[in-house]
């Protein structure tokens, strides 16, 4: 086996051929062109050096723990029913880390590094915490989500909950979820039942095998009277022994397109009897002799979402930031091509490639500035709603006033960044060639992270909700003309002159959309029929605002926490990340002219110059996310650049070569290939004529 640094050089032609000892040592030479302190960087990413040092920590301890060695990771994965099983051991050591009485914020770190290690355990776990739990928090009384925590909620004792909203007929609109849960007025139980097959809760996420207890969103029915959809905890499991508790009914949904080390399933209820109080009641009560107060806003109850969709955009951010290291690590080391010279050119060295990757790693700091930007509003608006007496009327409007933004700007980001990130994922496979089809370099992961634009809310549902609030609100501010503005002579590099221009387009777009709203309410349209027409507008809208949003945060994190030494790069790197945004919105910016014909041409020149800029300081940037070869997982990304032993090596590993011969030659290959055909070629009048000349 040819594993060693001999034939490393050919001579082809009078071109140089070197493709084994070069790697690493073009590597070395690529980060000594770094012109920054990477982990300066690495602190700004992290939200500073104190952050840093917690979530190395939580690192470390995941990688040496012996449940996440992941060296088999991908082999194990082809076989689901493996699968789950090792990843419900990755659960059990989670949650011993999540319950021991660590802050919030390091379990959201730790939880986010599992997400990179493997987001199967992470999703499964997260079934409990983020959407059980957290539902229970949301739509709880205080005295509730007591009750469940001392239930064992809190620790996974003997507990474990999922989230059972989807039914097979409906997701996303979730007023028309069917299950029913009705109030007996005698014993004061609900009585929860499925209707009809299309009414099964569908797709969730930890039912097939563990949750002991579901959050069950299901219509009120008190004294014959619907009052819409609301959530019950369901206990499911004896949890004595784990069998299905009489009127359960359970099945697994089986292989999917990825993650299947969860096991999603599928549930009806036939005359389920549970307490009044399992229902929950911040928002909606019950009282036991059938009186509902219901006056709390419906979306409040789907606020356990809002959370998910908050994650979703880091996930975004720390997802694309293992792929854009792993495809920008390899570029920098593999060569294509000799473009004239003796030697073959780098792939970072095509102004092709470096478009291709180098204004999306600036998208993926844009996100990073964006999620942290998100994750405060959704901090104190929570913190707001949780302090919010629901009977002081003019402090819950505010508080629900406050909650409506939140969710269409975490709808908007959410939609976004997570398209972001799938369509970066695909681009960075196809930037390694056919290497980054093998599983082992990482992107089989992809069909994993592709269900973040559908679960938790659809995409293009997210992006046309969040477009119709944020035209909604403009209607109801009443704003006079947005003023027009052109670039003019202004320079379109300067941060202040970026943000102006994007802040241009996005309210020039709601206004646009505002406008048509208003010509057709004029028409006499009913308001249902407006909003399906302006459905385009609609996501226009949320597009342009949240690239908008983008932009903002991250000039904005710069500005404010980037310290002078890190302040040159990220500043280049964002505004590459605006330009490379006009770009990508052209139209848009032509639309409402901040920008000529001949504006673009010279955005498109800069585009090019910036990320001849970028490409200089490319494995800095990278190395700045600070993942090391564990949490990489791909041998041809790995830090020391090489890529073709690391990438043999892991191959041969996983692959024996003692396995000459298929498992089923004898049964499947041998009989086929030996085979007998009843028209073998009679060659006897060959053989004659030969020996009639042989003999001559
Ligand atoms: C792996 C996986 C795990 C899941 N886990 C859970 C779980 O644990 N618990 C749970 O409750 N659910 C879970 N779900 C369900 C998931 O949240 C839903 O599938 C998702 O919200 C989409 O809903 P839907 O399937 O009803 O799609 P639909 O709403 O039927 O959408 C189908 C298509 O129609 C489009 N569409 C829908 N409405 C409109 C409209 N008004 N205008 C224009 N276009 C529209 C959508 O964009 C989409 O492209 C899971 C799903 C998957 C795939």
């Amino acid at each position: 086996m040819i594993d060693s640094n001999e034939c490393s050089s050919i001579t082809f032609e009078g071109k140089e051929y070197d493709t084994f000892t070069e790697p690493p040592i073009l590597m070395k030479q690529e980060r000594a062109k770094t012109s920054f302190p990477t982990m300066e960087v690495t602190h700004f990413l992290n939200g500073g050096e104190k952050e840093t040092a917690k979530f190395e920590a939580v690192k470390r301890q995941i990688e040496m723990s012996p449940v996440f060695d992941n060296s088999d990771y991908y082999d194990v994965n082809g076989d689901y029913k493996k699968c789950r099983e090792r990843t419900m051991q990755k659960v059990a050591a989670i949650a011993e880390i999540v319950t021991d009485g660590r802050d919030e914020h390091e379990i959201t770190s730790y939880l986010s590094a599992i997400s990179i290690v493997d987001s199967q355990s992470y999703t499964r776990i997260g079934v409990h915490f983020g959407l059980f739990l957290s539902g229970v928090r949301s739509g709880g009384t205080p005295e509730q989500f007591n009750y469940w925590v001392e239930q064992g909620a809190a620790g996974l004792r003997n507990f474990f909950g999922c989230f059972c909203m989807t039914e097979m007929g409906h997701g996303s609109n979730v007023a028309g979820l069917e299950t029913t849960a009705t109030y007996d007025e005698n014993t004061e139980e609900f009585v929860i039942n499925t209707p009809s097959t299309a009414a099964t809760k569908w797709w969730i996420g930890g039912l097939a095998h563990t949750a002991t207890h579901g959050l069950v969103y299901a219509r009120l029915l008190v004294k014959g009277k619907d009052y819409g959809v609301k959530q019950f905890v369901v206990p499911l499991r004896d949890r004595s022994n784990w069998n299905l508790l009489p009127g359960i009914g359970i099945g697994d949904i089986g292989k999917k397109l990825g993650r299947d080390g969860i096991d999603n399933g599928w549930v009806q209820f036939s005359n389920v009897r549970i307490p009044r109080l399992f229902m929950l009641m911040k928002y909606s009560r019950v009282s036991a002799n059938g009186n509902v107060d219901n006056k709390a806003p419906a979306q409040l109850a789907y606020g356990a979402l809002i959370g998910g969709r908050v994650t979703m955009v880091r996930d975004s951010y720390t997802w694309a930031s293992r792929y854009l290291t792993i495809a920008i690590r390899y570029a920098a080391v593999r060569r294509q091509f000799a473009q004239g010279s003796t030697v073959e050119t780098k792939l970072l060295d095509y102004t092709y490639h470096q478009r291709r990757l180098l204004p999306r790693l600036a998208y993926a700091y844009a996100m990073n500035a964006a999620s942290r930007h998100l994750q405060s509003v959704y901090a104190n608006t929570t913190q707001t709603l949780a302090n919010t007496n629901p009977k002081n009327k003019a402090a819950m409007e505010a508080a629900v006033g406050e909650a409506k933004a939140l969710f269409a700007l975490s709808a908007g980001l959410k939609a976004f960044s997570t398209w972001g990130t799938l369509a970066m994922i695909d681009e960075c496979r196809q930037a390694c060639g056919g290497h980054g089809y093998s599983a082992y370099n990482g992107f089989i992961d992809w069909t994993a992270f592709a269900v973040q634009v559908t679960w938790e809310g659809d995409n293009n549902v997210l992006a046309l909700s969040t477009g119709r609030a944020l035209i909604g609100r403009h209607l109801e501010a009443k704003a006079g003309p947005v003023k027009d503005d052109q670039l003019g002579s202004g320079d379109i590099s300067q941060p202040s002159v970026l943000i102006r221009g994007w802040n241009l387009v996005a309210t020039k777009a709601t206004e646009q959309a505002t406008t048509q709203y208003k010509k057709l309410e004029k028409s006499g349209l009913e308001v249902d029929k407006i909003w399906e027409k302006l459905s385009q507008l609609r996501f226009k809208v949320a597009r342009i605002s949240t690239r908008n949003f983008l932009v903002k945060s991250f000039f904005e994190e710069v500005e404010k926490n980037a310290s002078p030494a890190i302040k040159q790069v990220l500043t280049e790197l964002a505004t590459l990340f605006a330009l490379w945004s006009i770009e990508e919105e052209a139209s848009v910016f032509l639309e409402f002219k901040f920008i000529t014909a001949e504006d673009l041409s010279q955005i498109n020149l800069l585009v090019d110059e910036y990320c001849g800029k970028i490409r200089e300081q490319a494995i800095g940037l990278t190395d700045s996310f600070n993942w090391s070869d564990y949490f990489i997982n791909a041998p041809i990304g790995n830090y020391d650049g090489d890529v073709y032993r690391n990438y043999f090596r892991k191959i041969t590993d996983r692959n024996p070569r003692s396995e000459t011969h298929a498992p089923y030659f004898l049964s499947v290959m041998q009989p086929f290939f030996k085979r007998t055909f009843e028209d073998d070629p009679d060659l006897s009048s060959l053989e004659e004529e030969e020996r009639e000349i042989n003999e001559e």
